[in-house]
């Protein structure tokens, strides 16, 4: 008997699987894909190369929200230690990353007017009650104090590090939650050992203690009766369940569940949800072109990247070396040739600018135009206290997992989070 079926075997839905299995709960894990791993799957080729689905890295690192998933299971994500050598870029060009708010003060980045009006905001963000401020933006926020012009233009990175670089865009109210934790934490981001194939491998360890997990299995109707959940059917079985939790993007419930069995405001929700676009770029070269192992991030172009071979040695075959980037694309992005191509000369511009070798020693490159990188942005409309819970108002023993739910943090944060909330609940 299956005490609980889960439709996605992405970060949300493995962690969901994971804690209830590791609670007694039988589970059932359902994905229509071939891989574990949703936005964050990874996989080794033939000639030894492992291509992630674009960098993961995780905030606050232990402290972070993906490792008390961990925790709570007994275990933790094992990090590359810190490498204390991050990098912004700004006006392209490569500087130190000031670790910590107070280093932003002896930062050669600004102007000395501009760094103390840069630490008044940091104290103000630290201040400030994010309930007051979710339906306002990070511009607002700003200009309720301030209005010096060389700030301006570093609040982009200040929102990109919840993924929402304009600050005429992203919600007041998720910088000031995410940098509170930042602050309290006084930790950054941090890159698992072996990539979010190590996540994966250990929840499926736990899944597999207590349950099955189907690949390529497509859900095609969540099965209900008078308004309590019955269970699933796919292209190949029935399954039979009290409790599901869908642990995909809100937009794909309507392809496995009538929208009519939802309130108007969630199927409104859903349907007009607004995603961030990427492009990645795998870059491997025959030779180290930097020493640099930390991560990088754009202050005034929205980009990261990281160094993989020069922490971690696992991801390429001997004698090669890979480096990760990704940009956004614009927001609205819907598939155009023409913005991916003038996209990707923008970040090769600047590579070739800023690491040359990159380019004269390429032996193999990836491409990955990502239609869907962060399933929503936090803009004050799709900020925490607007998105749609974990439990469904209206089909008793339905749930929803995943990165457009009620999760605290940003990007794959929610799914993670959202998770804990759904298993705590199914676990009352
Ligand atoms: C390039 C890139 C870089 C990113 N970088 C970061 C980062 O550094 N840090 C971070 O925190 N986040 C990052 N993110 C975001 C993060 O990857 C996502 O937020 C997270 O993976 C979402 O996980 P999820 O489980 O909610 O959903 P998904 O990963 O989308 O998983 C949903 C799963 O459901 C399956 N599914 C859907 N419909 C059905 C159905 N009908 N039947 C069966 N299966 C179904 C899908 O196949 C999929 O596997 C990045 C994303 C991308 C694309």
């Amino acid at each position: 008997m299956i005490d609980v079926i889960i439709i996605g075997a992405g970060y949300g839905g493995m962690s969901a699987a994971a804690l209830l299995a590791n609670a007694g709960k039988r589970v059932l894990v359902l994905d229509a894909a071939s891989v574990i791993g949703g936005r964050a799957h990874t996989f080794r080729d033939d000639e030894g190369f492992m291509w992630e689905y674009g960098a993961h890295s995780h905030r606050l690192r232990e402290k972070g929200i993906a490792n008390e998933v961990f925790k709570r299971l007994g275990e933790e994500i094992e990090f590359i230690p810190e490498s204390g050598d991050a990098k912004l870029i700004f006006k392209d060009q490569l500087w130190d990353r000031p670790e910590g708010p107070l280093r932003f003060l002896t930062t050669p980045m600004l102007s000395f007017t501009a760094r103390i009006t840069l630490i008044r905001l940091m104290l103000k963000l630290k201040k400030a009650e994010a309930a007051k401020w979710y339906d306002k933006t990070l511009i607002d926020f700003y200009h309720t104090w301030f209005s010096n012009v060389e700030v301006e233009q570093f609040l982009s990175f200040i929102g990109m590090t919840i993924m929402c670089p304009d600050p005429y865009k992203v919600s007041a109210g998720e910088v000031i939650d995410f940098m509170q934790r930042f602050f309290a934490a006084r930790i950054g981001v941090g890159e698992p050992v072996g990539g979010s194939a190590q996540l994966f491998g250990k929840l499926k360890k736990f899944v597999e203690k207590n349950g099955e997990i189907h690949l390529d299995e497509k859900v095609t109707e969540i099965l209900h009766e008078n308004g309590q959940i019955k269970g699933v059917a796919t292209q190949l079985s029935n399954y039979q369940a009290t409790k599901v939790i869908f642990a995909a993007r809100l937009p794909l419930l309507f392809e496995v569940a009538d929208k009519k069995m939802f309130p108007e405001n969630i199927v409104s929700y859903s349907n007009s949800i607004e995603n961030s676009s990427g492009l990645s770029i795998d870059f491997v070269t025959d030779r180290p072109v930097t020493d640099i192992k930390g991560s990088l991030l754009g202050v005034d172009i929205p980009i990261w990247a990281k160094f993989q071979s020069n922490s971690d040695n696992s991801f390429t075959p001997a004698g090669t070396f890979l480096s990760t980037w990704g940009i956004m694309l614009p927001w609205g992005f819907n598939g155009e040739q023409a913005i991916v191509d003038q996209t990707e000369n923008r970040l090769k511009r600047l590579i070739a600018k800023l690491f040359p070798d990159i380019l004269s020693h390429l032996v193999k490159e990836r491409k990955l135009v990502v239609p869907v990188m962060n399933a929503n942005v936090l803009t004050p409309r799709q900020s925490k206290p607007h998105r749609p819970s974990v439990t469904s108002e209206t089909l008793s023993g339905l749930f929803f997992v995943g990165d457009t739910v009620q999760g605290d943090g940003c990007s794959g944060d929610i799914s993670f989070s959202s998770a804990m909330k759904a298993v705590d609940i199914i676990l009352g």
